[in-house]
C-alpha cells in the first residue's frame, strides 16, 4: 500500500557502517517524520504478536526500542521498561550476559520495576542474532515474569535469531532475507 511504501522509503541503508560488510539500517528518519512516525505505531500495533489483554508491560530494547517502546506503550495504556547496556542503570539491576560474535554484551533491568507474574511485550527496531532479545526474555524469566511476545520493526531472517526466542509469538512488520 502507499503508507507501507511510504514507510519504508524512510528507513536509510548505509553500507560499511558500523563496519566493513554490515548494511546498517537508519530507522531514524521515521521519527523525524510525523506521517512516518505515526503509520510506524499504527503498524506495529496493527501487527501485534499477540492480544493486548495478554501483557501488562512493554519492555524496550537499548535505544531505538525505547522511543519505540515508549510511544507504544503510551497509545496502549501499558507500562515501560527500559532494558539497558550494562552500567546504565542505578543498583539494584538484574543482569544477562550473551554471547556476540566476538566477545559478549550484558543486558540489565531495575530489579523490583515489574511485580512478579507480569507479561511482557518485547519491542526493538531490529533483530539480527537474537542476542539482545532471548537476554531481554531471560531477564524478565529471571524476576518471576514472562515474555508474551516481541515485536520488530525489522528482522535479518538469514541470522535465524526469531529460532533462539523458545517459540514465543513475534512479529516483524519488514522482513529481509
Ligand atoms: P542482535 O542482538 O544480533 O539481534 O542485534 C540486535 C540489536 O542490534 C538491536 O538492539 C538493534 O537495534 C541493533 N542493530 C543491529 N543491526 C542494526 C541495524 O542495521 N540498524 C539498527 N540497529 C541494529
Amino acid at each position: 500500500t502507499d503508507d507501507a511504501q511510504y514507510l519504508c522509503s524512510l528507513i536509510r541503508t548505509i553500507p560499511g557502517f558500523p563496519a566493513e560488510g554490515i548494511n546498517f539500517r537508519d530507522f531514524m528518519p521515521v521519527f523525524a517524520d510525523p506521517r512516518g512516525h505515526d503509520l510506524l505505531l499504527q503498524a506495529l500495533i496493527a501487527d501485534l504478536p499477540v492480544d493486548t489483554n495478554d501483557f501488562e508491560f512493554i519492555a524496550g530494547l537499548e535505544a531505538r526500542g525505547f522511543l519505540l517502546g515508549t510511544a507504544l506503550a503510551d497509545r496502549l495504556n501499558k507500562g515501560f521498561i527500559a532494558v539497558r547496556k550494562a552500567g546504565k542503570l542505578p543498583p539494584p539491576v538484574v543482569s544477562q550476559s550473551y554471547d556476540l560474535e566476538y566477545g559478549s554484551a550484558t543486558m540489565e533491568i531495575e530489579e523490583g520495576l515489574v511485580p512478579a507474574g507480569s507479561r511482557i511485550l518485547v519491542i526493538d527496531d531490529l533483530i539480527a542474532t537474537g542476542g539482545t532479545a532471548w537476554a531481554a526474555m531471560k531477564l524478565f524469566e529471571s524476576v518471576g515474569c514472562s515474555v508474551a511476545g516481541f515485536s520488530f520493526v525489522m528482522e535479518l531472517q538469514g541470522l535465524h535469531g526469531v529460532s533462539q526466542l523458545d517459540n514465543k509469538p513475534t512479529s516483524s512488520l519488514m522482513v529481509m532475507p
